[in-house]
């Protein structure tokens, strides 16, 4: 049997479902991870891309320019503007969706990384065992 995880925005126009178990959980506190969430932090959950499908609503595309001269297509929903998903050049074949828009509570998930750990508030402990950089890996296998 396989395992599905749902979520979506806060209108509840634009629905997901990622099948299986993600490939990569990592926390980060680059400048985009905090703007686009509005927050100190964004959690990522990563799933190759042909496991999430989108099962309604409309999506709109921003596309970014990373400081390395990648790119990052985030996408939000046009109606509430809540950043859900995106791709990366960085991570060719996965989709990255945004921890906290699944409708469990995140508990199902773990992030095994922290990227971005130098921008990240004085105030949060890195729990042991998650792998810490202290700004962006140097390659998408670190
Ligand atoms: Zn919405
Ligand atoms: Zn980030």
């Amino acid at each position: 049997m396989s395992e599905f995880h749902e979520g979506g925005c806060v209108c509840g126009s634009v629905r997901y479902r990622a099948k299986g178990s993600p490939k990569r959980v990592s926390a980060c506190s680059c400048e985009w991870c905090r703007k686009r969430t509005g927050s100190a932090l964004g959690v990522s959950v990563y799933f190759e891309e042909e496991n999430v499908e989108f099962l309604q609503g409309s999506l709109k595309t921003h596309r970014l320019i990373s400081d390395a001269g990648r790119w990052i297509d985030s996408q939000f929903c046009k109606n509430c503007g809540t950043a859900l998903t995106w791709t990366l050049e960085f991570l060719p074949g996965y989709r990255g969706l945004a921890g906290g828009t699944f409708d469990e509570p995140s508990s199902w998930f773990k992030p095994e990384r922290y990227v971005f750990a130098r921008t990240k508030p004085d105030w949060l402990k890195i729990p042991d065992g998650v792998k810490v950089f202290d700004g962006m890996p140097g390659s998408a296998r670190e």
